[in-house]
């Protein structure tokens, strides 16, 4: 079986997009409103010499699991725990919410290692959330764009240990 990645990361930071750039398709449905995508979604990433299993994860809103985002969520947390690595995705431009600095607390006390990176920092426009991401105390941020495939070498970087 081949490693597995898991991105994970509130609703709207470019999850599904990043997703659909590692697996060279447009599986994954990208879309301006926050937590469109409704269920895992799976692929596989070939490139830089590194051949992995990356899910697309949704939903971290809703702690009740009698709800569909409470549902998502508990979907999530069994992905996370199940991968290789978990890929923490935030927003570079908006920098750190209060629901990325819970997704952070759960992370750190999970046993799944993470890495960090601030997407949608095509130019510099990231390095602000990407340097406030230091706080999650999970290690060194990168920052990406993953809608214009930069910092995708850097990152491969970052996975190659885990992978
Ligand atoms: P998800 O909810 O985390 O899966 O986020 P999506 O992949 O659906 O993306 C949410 C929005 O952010 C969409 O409008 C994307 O086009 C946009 N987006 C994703 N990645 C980037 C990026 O690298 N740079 C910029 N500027 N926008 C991005
Ligand atoms: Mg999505």
């Amino acid at each position: 079986r081949l490693p597995t990645v898991a991105i994970v990361g509130r609703p709207n930071v470019g999850k599904s997009t990043l997703f659909n750039r590692l697996v060279g398709r447009k599986v994954a449905l990208v879309d301006d409103r926050p937590g469109v995508t409704r269920d895992r979604r799976e692929g596989e990433a070939k490139l830089v010499g590194l051949e992995f299993r990356v899910i697309d994860t949704a939903g971290y809103e809703d702690e009740d699991p009698q709800t569909l985002p409470g549902r998502m969520r508990q979907q999530t947390e069994a992905a996370v725990r199940d991968a290789d690595v978990a890929l923490f995705l935030i927003d570079g431009r908006e920098g750190l919410t209060p629901l990325d600095e819970e997704i952070g607390r759960w992370l750190r006390a999970g046993k799944t290692p993470v890495v960090v990176a601030a997407n949608k920092a095509e130019g510099r426009a990231g390095e602000t959330g990407r340097l406030e991401a230091y706080a999650l105390g999970l290690g060194d941020p990168i920052a990406i764009s993953a809608e214009h495939g930069e910092g995708i070498v850097d990152l491969f970087d970052l996975l190659r240990p885990h992978v």
